[in-house]
């Protein structure tokens, strides 16, 4: 009885507990929908200091290559948090993507990106699919190891290793464990390269059998990702490299109703950083209309890893009610099932009001 009653006491404690997060307003829509999160955290008592850092379009305008100013880093290291809305980066040319200095620089291993299907009032094919991608996030192709090598003749390099590998596949399999997923999806293209993707099979292979609990099977990338799209009902948990794990995600948020709706996780030993698995969507930006619910998802991931555990419900059930009751932003209209369009702040409004 006492030990429950100490139990009670910190899990309460931990829901009052003030906790400072670095927070990037980031580019595009990413102010509109940065606002409405932090106010919905604010309305449900997350206790949540935000301590704004300064990234992205603007840093870089002002001369700064790395797109961060130099105080940001010690707020990240100090608070060893981060909330960050999207950010721009320039196509085929320009600087380098601060999302992926950051994910390297701050060692965030694991892109943790749950996409479920809220049918049928987000619209989807896909009723029942309810998918964790956990995407490899410092290696690969990624690492943006790019050279001319002639005028003609560019290269990439795809850089693989066993830790790393070892340290993702690991993750996914504890991930599984702990949320009480049955079965963990490895997906590969080892029969072409033989050498990179053929180690993460092989690391795949050898830890699966540490987890003799949960099913494991092992899928090539073109293949798994078409049967993805085609029943996603049938996945569980993917485990996969940097690359593939960005598009796959992208496909599964899409099929599941907008890329809007999903938030992630980029998980290290000492930082970690949740966002919006979309980018900065300038084509929209401004209006007033972009869904927050990516973000707002990142926020929940955020305070479920705090083990703010009841707050995160609490957030998470609003949200749903706000959804389920027809308030939709214009990403997710649908002439039968939605009751009205509302903008990105007024969506936060009535998420607060079903706190
Ligand atoms: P995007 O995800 O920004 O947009 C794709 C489409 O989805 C657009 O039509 C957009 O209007 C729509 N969309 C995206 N988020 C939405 C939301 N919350 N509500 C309603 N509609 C939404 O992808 P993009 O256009 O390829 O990229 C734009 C910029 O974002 C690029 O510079 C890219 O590099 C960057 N980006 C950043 C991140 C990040 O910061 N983590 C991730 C992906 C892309």
């Amino acid at each position: 009885m006492e030990n429950i009653q100490v139990q009670e006491q910190s899990k309460n404690k931990k829901q009052q507990e003030v906790t400072k997060v670095a927070v990037a307003y980031g580019d595009g829509i990413g102010p509109e929908i940065m606002e409405a999160t932090l106010r919905i955290l604010d309305a449900a008592g997350a206790n949540i200091r935000p301590e704004r850092i300064e990234v992205g379009e603007k840093v870089y305008e002002s001369g700064n290559s790395a797109g961060i100013e130099k105080s940001a880093w010690e707020v990240i290291n100090r608070n060893k948090l981060i909330l960050k809305a999207p950010i721009t980066t320039p196509q085929g040319k320009g600087y380098k993507s601060l999302n992926v200095t950051l994910r390297k620089s701050l060692g965030l291993f694991a892109n943790v990106r749950p996409v479920t299907a809220y049918s049928p009032y987000v619209e989807t094919n896909f009723g029942g699919m309810d998918v964790v991608i956990v995407r490899e996030n410092e290696e690969d192709l990624y690492a943006g190891i790019e050279h001319q090598q002639t005028q003609d003749v560019v290269q990439c390099l795809k850089l693989i290793t066993r830790p790393g590998c070892e340290k993702i596949v690991r993750y996914a399999f504890e991930y599984a464990k702990a949320y009480g997923r049955k079965k963990v999806t490895c997906m590969v293209k080892d029969n072409i390269m033989k050498l990179t993707d053929g180690l993460f099979h092989n690391v795949f292979k050898e830890i699966a059998l540490e987890y003799p609990e949960i099913e494991s099977n092992s899928q090539i990338i073109d293949i798994g990702s078409a049967r993805l799209a085609a029943s996603p009902e049938n996945y569980d948990v993917i485990v996969t490299s940097n690359l593939y794990g960005d598009i796959i995600s992208d496909i599964a948020a899409e099929i599941a109703g907008s890329v809007g709706m999903c938030g992630s996780a980029n998980i290290g030993s000492n930082v970690a950083m949740f966002e919006a698995i979309h980018g900065s969507a300038p084509d929209i930006a401004g209006q007033k209309i972009a869904n927050p619910s990516g973000l707002i998802n990142a926020a929940i991931m955020m305070l479920s890893h705090l083990g703010k555990t009841e707050i995160a419900d609490t957030i998470k059930n609003a949200w749903l009610k706000t959804i389920e009751d027809g308030y939709h932003t214009a990403d997710v209209y649908q002439e039968e099932i939605t009751k009205e369009i509302v903008s990105t702040s007024e969506f936060a409004t009535r998420i607060i009001e079903n706190l």
